[in-house]
């Protein structure tokens, strides 16, 4: 059966998972809505560019560029086989997204490899984040500029926290986290594109949390993530690849690439902890991390 144009986009556009094509030198040349949903980019300002190009730029969990080396696309081009991979795609917003993508090789007639398709579906936490933000809506604990968790809350979690590991003694962490050099870069940029990074360092976050884990602004440039049931090695895995995705997210400015890198204090509570000594810990251990030179965790 020969599908003619419209009857394989009608096809394509019910697909729930983004799909595009590319060709030999992977210029994207077919890109659907739900491509259009889960990047923020429509159809018209992706195809007939390298997915390279300022678009797509997958990292790993590690921060490698993707496009550079490792590319799962380009490696199906090059040998025709089928791959599977987890990576973090650039949203249009600048957020990271954890996607699941599936490639496949694209054959003419002859069984010549003519060009790839990649197959990706959202895996972020960002469902259950919707339902929790018009409950903290609702409830004025939600922090109007990044729409996460505000301090009200965050103090209010902790403390449940503390009552749960009291009762039944799971292991619970938090990552206190801050913007690095972010009054120079509102200095340069101004505070409209401050508030805008803000914003995407938030999604970042709240996007590749796990459902069980929190993440709220604590104040200004400061955020808390209370993350649950780890060990203090889960601690600093889950801290650095926060850290590594905000530092490999970026807006687009008027054709710049702006970003912001975090510091980090991560820590366990312990038994003779109160929520003042586990939080005072956690912000000494930030502070470690801005003396060692930013961009980085300090975990104790
Ligand atoms: P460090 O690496 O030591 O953390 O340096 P820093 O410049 O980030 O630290 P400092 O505490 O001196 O500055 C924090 C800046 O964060 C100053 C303030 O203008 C900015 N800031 C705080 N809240 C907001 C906000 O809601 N929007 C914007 N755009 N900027 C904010
Ligand atoms: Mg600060
Ligand atoms: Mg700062």
């Amino acid at each position: 059966m020969d599908l003619g144009k419209s009857s394989f986009e009608k096809i394509v556009n019910t697909l729930h998972d983004g799909l595009y094509f590319v060709d030999r030198q992977r210029t994207i040349t077919y890109w659907n809505q739900s491509a259009e949903r889960i990047s923020g980019f429509c159809s018209a300002e992706v195809v007939g560019r390298a997915c390279s190009d300022n678009i797509l730029t997958h990292v790993d969990e590690h921060g490698t560029c993707l496009c550079l080396e490792g590319c799962p696309l380009a490696a199906t081009m090059e040998d025709g086989i089928l791959r599977e991979a987890t990576v973090y795609m650039h949203h249009k917003d600048g957020h990271r997204i954890p996607v699941s993508v599936r490639t496949s090789p694209l054959l003419d007639d002859f069984g010549q490899i003519i060009g790839g398709v990649e197959l990706f579906t959202d895996v972020s936490n960002m469902a259950a984040n919707d339902l929790r933000v018009k409950e903290l809506e609702k409830l004025a604990l939600l922090d109007n500029l990044t729409q996460l968790a505000n301090r009200h809350y965050l103090e209010r979690e902790l403390t449940s926290k503390i009552d749960e590991y009291r009762r039944n003694a799971l292991p619970f962490g938090i990552l206190f986290m801050d913007i690095d050099h972010f009054k120079e870069f509102n200095d340069r940029y101004g505070h409209d594109i401050g508030d805008l990074v803000l914003q995407s360092v938030a999604n970042t976050f709240v996007i590749n949390s796990r459902p069980f884990d929190l993440y709220g602004r604590w104040g200004g440039e400061e955020f808390i993530g209370i993350v649950r049931n780890i060990t203090s090695q889960v601690l600093e895995h889950i801290g650095n690849r926060m850290r590594l995705l905000v530092e490999h997210a970026y807006i687009a400015v008027e054709g710049k690439e702006l970003k912001v890198t975090i510091s980090m204090g991560a820590t366990l509570f312990h038994d003779d902890d109160t929520i003042d000594s586990f939080l005072k810990r956690a912000d000494t251990l930030l502070y470690e991390s801005k003396k060692k030179g930013r961009n980085c965790l300090t975990f104790g």
